[in-house]
């Protein structure tokens, strides 16, 4: 499984497929990127991002900010590490 990027700014329907993503893997991970250089580690499920189901493209655009994924959370912290990210791990999903 590779890591796989959605924001709005580069993807068109980024919102859309990451809710598919978000739907197909239970059990993954993804950071929200807060900006190039920070960026909050979290579990699918978890409470901030509230029901998938009403993430909707425009105001409330979910790939607003650039959301990174993968099923394996240590692909992410070397993602992050490679590229010079902080990463905070949410406080409510504890990933
Ligand atoms: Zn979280």
């Amino acid at each position: 499984m590779t890591i796989q990027q959605f924001a709005s700014e580069t993807v068109g329907a980024g919102a859309r497929e990451f809710q598919a993503w978000y739907d197909a893997n239970p059990g993954g991970f993804y950071i929200n990127m807060k900006n190039p250089q920070q960026g909050m580690l979290h579990a699918v499920g978890c409470p901030h991002l509230g029901n998938p189901r009403e993430w909707t493209a425009g105001p409330f655009d979910s790939c607003r900010r650039r959301k990174v994924c993968d099923l394996d959370r240590r692909a992410l912290v070397r993602w992050a590490q490679e590229l010079r990210v902080t990463l905070t791990p949410c406080s409510d999903c504890r990933p």
